[in-house]
């Protein structure tokens, strides 16, 4: 039986006006499971509408009460687990095990570290003494349009809804029309939360049309998109006529630097990891490893042995590692840049191929984990995002050589050190060109932190008091005695 999802609109599970749908796809089977609408215009001018509506009273109500729906969501959300846990590994191919244990539990957290955040931002005030005393009116924006890709559905999408609604905003969100269960699951978590009607609402279907449409509304004050550099560019043409408040989050290249005197078993157990989760489909893996040459034989042979045991198959398996791609022409893109790398002097060392498992996933979307050596760090894959299980091996002699390439690209989102020496881990961190420095981890997120990437890979930061900022407008008031 096929799903039929819905949009969330002022409150209510309704189809678009058009009455179309469009397929939703299972990666790791091929096969449709569900429809969604294919929104359009009309659709986004009435969700905008609602959101206006209830922008009034939801601005002006105290923080406690805005804090208390999110934490009734968050809480919602934990209790079905399983059935999101679930909904997110269909839509997407990711293993489940990874949707139950790190994306669900990560989007509860969202909720509730941004319900704590509405009770406990404030504004700045300064005392001229005897002359004048100022300070910052922080009002939220008005509506928000907050557009989120399929990699982490639920994930990245609370992450731009919860701190929008703590601010006082209410809400249009876009969701990747790849992914649309994980947000239809939430549009009926908000209902039984009694989330006011109006607050969120949720709109489906193709970025080009509904998500289009979104950032060209007048309605719409702040646009908060996470996606790929492309559409990153053509949302900002699009939303500068309107002077709106942008926030972008878009692709990466990023480096991995490992120099010989690192910690080798974390730096081997964590690269992995890095580079391989989630099929490599998330904006802040390591796609390229630049390793000291002393250490290049040493962890060219552990690295290659350890890709070699990771199990691509079903994603409901507990023992896969690697589940499907998203989609059959992402599965193409990745493929063409292989062979492009190929081309382009590259030696396959391991994977390459793609993988055909048996049984129900036998017409799914599955890729080897590859690594390749021998591909100038100027050429495409070494320079352009992939967003998949491919990682190319770079050997340097100097830190010089090591942050020339690491900064010798268009993006700037993470890069990952592995060092003893803590004086040169602070001098790369200084120089690298990246919004995020992990200094022998990965993925360790304080959500209290600023978020986001430099040169191509985004405008603004996600996170902490800095999503506040976005989301609400500062208003200087000063009084005189
Ligand atoms: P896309 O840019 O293709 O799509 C992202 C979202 O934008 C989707 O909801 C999409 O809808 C929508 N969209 C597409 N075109 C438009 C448009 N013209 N106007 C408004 N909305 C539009 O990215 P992907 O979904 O392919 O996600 C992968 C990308 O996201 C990678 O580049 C990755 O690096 C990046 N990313 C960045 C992160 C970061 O924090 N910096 C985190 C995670 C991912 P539809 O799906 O229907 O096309």
């Amino acid at each position: 039986m096929r799903h039929k999802i819905l949009n969330y609109i002022n409150g209510k599970l309704i189809p678009s006006g058009n009455n179309h749908f469009l397929d939703n796809i299972n990666p790791a089977t091929g096969t449709v499971y569900s429809r969604l609408p294919d929104s359009e215009a009309a659709d986004v001018a009435d969700a905008v509408a609602a959101a206006e509506k209830a922008f009034a009273e939801w601005s002006t109500c105290r923080a406690e009460v805005r804090a208390r729906y999110l934490n009734r969501i968050a809480d919602l959300i934990a209790q079905r687990l399983d059935d999101f846990a679930r909904a997110e590994t269909t839509d997407t191919g990711k293993p489940l095990q990874l949707s139950r244990t790190v994306d669900i539990p990560r989007a509860v957290r969202n909720f509730r570290f941004f319900a704590a955040g509405a009770l406990h931002f404030a504004s700045e005030s300064h005392w001229n003494a005897g002359t004048s005393f100022h300070f910052t009116l922080r009002q939220p924006v008005g509506v928000a349009g907050c557009i989120s890709p399929w990699n982490l559905p639920l994930y990245l999408l609370s992450w731009k809804i919860a701190p929008a609604l703590a601010a006082g905003c209410t809400v249009v969100a876009k969701p990747s029309e790849l992914t649309p269960m994980t947000a239809f699951l939430l549009a009926k978590v908000c209902m039984q939360a009694g989330l006011p009607k109006g607050v969120l609402n949720i709109v489906h279907g193709y970025g080009n049309k509904a998500g289009h449409a979104l950032c060209a509304h007048p309605g719409v004050k702040a646009i908060s998109f996470t996606g790929g550099t492309h559409t990153g560019k053509a949302i900002a043409q699009t939303t500068a006529a309107h002077f709106k408040k942008l926030s972008l989050e878009l692709g990466g290249k990023n480096p991995t630097i490992i120099f010989a005197d690192c910690d080798f078993d974390k730096m081997l157990d964590t690269t992995l990891r890095s580079s391989f989760s989630n099929q490599g489909q998330i904006c802040l893996c390591g796609s390229r490893i630049l390793i000291e040459e002393s250490l290049y034989p040493e962890f060219r042979k552990a690295f290659i042995e350890r890709v070699k045991k990771l199990k691509v198959g079903d994603p409901l398996s507990k023992s896969t590692d690697l589940g499907a791609v998203i989609s059959t022409t992402h599965l193409e893109k990745i493929m063409r840049y292989i062979t492009l790398a190929q081309h382009d002097g590259g030696t396959l060392l391991t994977g390459g191929r793609l993988v055909k498992p048996k049984g129900r996933c036998r017409n799914g979307y599955f890729a080897e984990p590859t690594v390749m050596e021998g591909v100038d760090p100027h050429c495409a894959i070494n320079q352009e995002e992939v967003f998949g299980p491919v990682v190319t091996l770079l050997p340097f002699k100097t830190e010089e050589e090591a942050l020339a390439v690491a900064n010798g690209t268009p993006y700037g989102l993470a890069a990952t050190l592995w060092t003893r020496n803590l004086s040169r881990a602070l001098r790369i961190a200084e120089q690298i060109q990246s919004g995020i420095v992990w200094i022998n981890c990965w993925m360790e997120r304080d959500l209290r932190t600023p978020f986001g990437g430099v040169k191509q890979s985004g405008v603004g930061r996600e996170g902490g008091w800095e999503a506040f900022r976005f989301f609400t407008e500062p208003k200087n008031v000063c009084i005189q005695p």
